[in-house]
């Protein structure tokens, strides 16, 4: 029996194959849930539907998670079809690309306010209309975040911020929500490509750099998230909340670094 048969997830921010929601997708599909999805525009309707057929799910509705009167009606469809949830997955950011370049220094009020609304308000607004559905006996949110909350990024920037206050909002909604038993966790994930961090000038840079400097001497695959988001969401996780999960081939945990002549003259 797989470790989330009988639950039912909630997806939000599907784009395509590559998105990391599509890794957790595959995995919790894989562990025998029952999926549903939500993703941002029209534009994206036809990547997203054919995706969602491949896991059986049948609840795939558009919702700009900016809108309340649209998260409002995701969540009524959704009682149409479940009368309960086990799983919200928050797989949502955005930042203009004009803030993702340059100095953080340069950011402007309404690009900063779009990113928090986006990224990190977005975790919030779900919750509140999750919460009336988290029936089941081991409900869960998990979010993904990035080492840029802690650590700077070149062109991270207001993103970098936005990743920051989303950790804080994970330990302020487990710490409200624990006593009903709900747990809200994030990964936070090393770099993968996606139509996401393609908004991120220098990215491939930042790919070598953990390959080169990370413990594991790797980029992490879309699968180790879906992996890790199986955990979290399982019983096996049932006395974690609050808590960031890093999946990043250990590269947070990395201060200064040989460079790769003097290691490689350590081993020999
Ligand atoms: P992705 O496939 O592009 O997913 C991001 C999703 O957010 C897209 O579906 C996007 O839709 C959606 N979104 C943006 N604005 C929205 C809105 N107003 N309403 C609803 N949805 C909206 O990229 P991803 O890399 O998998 O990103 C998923 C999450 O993982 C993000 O939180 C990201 O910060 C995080 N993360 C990514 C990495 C990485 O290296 N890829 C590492 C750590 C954490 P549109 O395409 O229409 O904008």
């Amino acid at each position: 029996m797989g470790l989330l048969e009988g639950r039912t997830a909630l997806i939000v921010g599907l784009a395509n194959e590559r998105s990391l929601a599509w890794g957790i997708a595959q995995a919790f599909a894989a562990e025998g849930a029952t999926l549903a999805f939500s993703y941002a525009g029209p534009a994206l309707e036809r990547r997203v539907r054919p995706l969602a057929e491949q896991v059986g799910a049948r609840f795939v509705e558009q919702c700009d998670v900016q809108r309340d009167a649209e998260l409002d009606a995701l969540f009524a469809r959704f009682r149409e079809q479940h009368d309960r949830l086990d799983v919200l997955v928050h797989a949502v950011a955005f930042a203009r690309r004009e803030e993702l370049a340059g100095r953080f220094v340069d950011t402007s009020r309404d690009g900063f306010q779009l990113a928090m609304d986006v990224s990190v308000y977005s975790l919030v607004a779900l919750t509140q209309r999750a919460l009336p559905l988290f029936t089941g006996p081991n409900p869960s949110v998990l979010t993904l975040t990035y080492d840029g909350a802690r650590r700077t990024y070149p062109n991270y920037n207001v993103m970098g911020v936005a990743k920051a206050a989303l950790e804080a909002a994970v330990r302020y909604l487990a710490r409200d929500l624990g006593p009903q038993n709900i747990r809200v966790n994030a990964i936070s994930a090393g770099p993968v490509r996606t139509l996401a961090s393609s908004g991120i000038r220098g990215f491939h840079w930042i790919l070598d750099q953990v390959e080169e400097r990370a413990p594991l001497r790797r980029n992490i695959a879309q699968a180790d998230v879906g992996a890790a988001a199986v955990y979290l969401a399982s019983d096996l996780a049932r006395n974690v909340t609050g808590h960031t999960l890093y999946v990043d081939a250990g590269y947070h945990i990395v201060g200064a670094e040989l460079g790769r002549a003097e290691r490689e003259g350590e081993v020999r």
